[in-house]
């Protein structure tokens, strides 16, 4: 913020790895794979690649860095940006899905994992690149885990072939250096000298049973006695939680003892400008207090801190290969994790963490977070992997998924027609124009047979907002009123369409801001929903496929919000996507179990119809139905579901529906 040129050169010369860097550079030039390992904030990702672009290092090709973080990409390119004295989108850009900020001119190029992945779909050699950076390697999300098989292969490729070279560098803040060590070949390793000062570490006495309550709590307790110009860190789950703790720091703090406070949220949904205010000072006398997610924990390094608040958890998804239900849950961080965030407080002068949790609980947890490789859906990557012309079973993993996941994965591509076979798999037609999609493939298969049901248009707007994040607005204090604007949305169809009902009012609501502000819907996913479903329009479009409607305005009731559609076209456009899951369309097990809600989904778990679905409000609740999402949070729930006629069930799931009538 507001600095200029010559102070962002003078903090750039101030960062730990412009001490080192002409060995660095000496390094890079000399290997063809490397290891960086240093503590965040010394300068690894805005640094390094502009010290390799300064010595033009990356000849004709480009620079790729990337990141597991949508936000972090943006943010750092921006910063990065800044540095160089260029605009965003030139000499610096950036690329995430949906967006894509660079130019042929483009030479440092910050994406999320995820595109470069995509990007190798269409050319497995990277040939555009000449320096490829895998930065956070220690999150090993599963696109990072598949990008380094990739440059494995491709840098061997181009060897062969002799073409220029690629150069790949590893980078991390804190890693399992030896089996990526391995895994390159016993590459170099650098590690460069973080300037870091003692934290001390505190941990709670007894076991916390409300880590929310703990934080406040421990929030005020050191707001009463540390000076003012102490910065506190505290690490929550999520959007809700954090705005649940700062409404209640609000509260207390109108009561409270101690200097005045102000409040920085920091978590992936909130608009960039507002984040920016994590990075700028608070008056002199006041306490700036940062709610962050996990976002703060590498990815980002926010300076000043001399007090972090670890509430040792995380929000996390998992997956089970058997029901096919994702799990969202707050789960216990691992001790690395609780190292990293512990350093957060000792960036710029010692400071401290506070633990809300026992220092026996610490030493239970497990040293690292299972990679995501483990534990989460293969469909998707499975597919660009098919796509990219590699065979599943022998691309080279550093940890190979279980074979039940990989078992499920297939067999659902299978399942979509997205794949021939699920030994030796080949993409079919349709599925080569489902690789083409930046989403799920079961939500790009419903758009490639929504033509054929004249429904396009709408499909294309209830995709776009299911592969957005949730557009509801539901703050904790607010929740009654919340609920009670959410009514005029409803349809008695189910949660597809009223998706589609607040899709389309927005799209015609003239202020939409205000008018976000007054039904509890969130402007900025919303808002992102409409850009995902431009660049959905532009890639059928590109396929030849015919955008047509099966709606109409239904004027006599209630004309601003609600209009019908064709049903049937629509759900069954859904379910040609939604059929193929592992737990599918669930009937009902006896009258009883229908009237409260219960299902059993065609995989065989049971679930129920999520508190927050359109279809509570039916009495009874329908017989049968079909879900998008499947959550599992305490209970298994169904999160996006649609009303169907039983006998939907006989034509699609034949098996399940026999013996759901069996079960009656
Ligand atoms: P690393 O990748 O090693 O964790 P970075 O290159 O991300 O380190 O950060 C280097 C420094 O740049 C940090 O000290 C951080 O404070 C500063 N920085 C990064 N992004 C921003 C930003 N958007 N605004 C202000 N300072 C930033
Ligand atoms: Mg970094």
């Amino acid at each position: 913020a507001n600095e200029t040129p010559q102070d962002l050169q003078e903090a750039r010369r101030q960062l730990p790895v412009y001490m080192v860097r002409n060995r660095l550079l000496e390094e890079i030039k000399k290997h063809d794979t490397m290891i960086v390992i240093g503590e965040t904030g010394s300068g690894k990702t805005t640094q390094i690649p502009q010290l390799i672009h300064e010595q033009r290092l990356e000849g004709a090709g480009a620079i790729a860095v990337t990141q597991p973080r949508r936000v972090a990409a943006i943010t750092i390119a921006l910063r990065v940006a800044a540095e160089m004295n260029t605009e965003i989108g030139s000499i610096v850009g950036y690329s995430v899905r949906f967006e894509d900020v660079t130019s042929p001119r483009t030479k440092v190029k910050y994406m999320t994992d995820g595109m470069l992945l995509r990007e190798a779909i269409l050319d497995p050699l990277l040939k555009k690149y000449s320096v490829v950076v895998l930065d956070e390697a220690h999150e090993r999300t599963v696109s990072t885990d598949v990008l380094f098989g990739i440059v494995k292969l491709a840098q061997k490729e181009r060897n062969e072939k002799k073409l220029n070279p690629l150069k790949v560098i590893v980078m991390s803040a804190t890693m399992d250096v030896d089996s990526f060590k391995k895994y390159f070949n016993n590459c170099p390793v650098i590690y460069l000298e973080g300037r870091t000062y003692p934290v001390t570490i505190y941990h709670s006495k007894m076991k916390q049973e409300d880590y929310q309550y703990a934080a406040v709590c421990t929030i005020f307790q050191l707001h009463a006695t540390t000076p003012a110009n102490h910065d506190f860190l505290v690490f929550l789950t999520g959007q809700e939680e954090i705005e649940t703790v700062m409404y209640n720091i609000k509260q207390i703090a109108k009561e409270a003892t101690g200097p005045p406070i102000r409040v920085c949220p920091l978590y992936a949904g909130l608009p960039p400008a507002k984040q920016l205010q994590v990075w700028r000072d608070a008056p002199p006398g006041t306490r700036k207090i940062i709610l962050a997610t996990n976002i703060a924990e590498a990815s980002v390094t926010i300076p000043r801190i001399q007090c972090v608040i670890d509430t040792g958890v995380v929000k996390e998804r998992t997956w089970s290969g058997g029901t096919g239900a994702e799990r969202l849950a707050v789960r216990a961080t691992s001790q690395a994790a609780g190292w990293q965030r512990a350093g957060r407080a000792g960036r710029t002068q010692a400071g401290a963490a506070y633990r809300l949790y026992t220092a026996d609980e610490f030493r239970a947890r497990p040293m690292h977070q299972t990679p995501e490789i483990l534990r989460c859906p293969l469909a998707s990557t499975m597919l660009l992997l098919i796509a990219a012309g590699v065979e599943p079973s022998n691309f080279p993993l550093i940890d190979s998924p279980p074979p039940d996941s990989v078992k499920a994965s297939l067999s659902l591509l299978k399942e979509l027609g997205a794949v021939d076979s699920e030994v030796n798999p080949k993409l079919t037609v349709i599925g080569k124009k489902m690789s083409t999609f930046p989403i799920e493939p079961k939500y790009s298969k419903v758009l490639l047979c929504a033509p054929e049901y004249n429904c396009l248009d709408e499909a294309l707007s209830i995709i776009a907002v299911l592969s957005s994040e949730n557009i509801f607005h539901t703050p904790m204090h607010k929740r009654e009123e919340a609920i009670k604007m959410k009514q005029k949305f409803l349809s008695p169809l189910g949660d597809h369409i009223t998706l589609l009902n607040v899709f389309k009012a927005f799209c015609k609501a003239p202020l939409k801001k205000q008018w976000c502000k007054e039904n509890y819907l969130n402007h900025k996913n919303l808002t992102y929903a409409c850009e995902v479903r431009q660049q959905l329009l532009a890639i059928c479009l590109k396929l030849n496929m015919t955008v047509t409607s099966c709606g109409q305005a239904y004027d006599q009731y209630n004309p601003q919000y609600l209009s019908v559609y064709c049903a049937d076209c629509l759900r069954t456009a859904l379910g040609s996507g939604a059929r193929a899951q592992a737990g599918a369309a669930a009937g009902r097990r006896g009258g009883g179990a229908r009237a409260a809600g219960r299902y059993v989904t065609a995989a065989g778990a049971a679930a129920a119809l999520h508190p927050a679905s359109a279809l509570q409000a039916l009495r009874p609740p329908p017989a049968a139905l079909l879900y998008t999402e499947l959550l599992v949070t305490g209970r298994t729930y169904m999160l996006t579901a649609s009303a169907i006629q039983p006998h939907w069930l006989h034509q699609v799931a034949p098996d399940y529906a026999r013996r759901c009538r069996a079960n009656r």
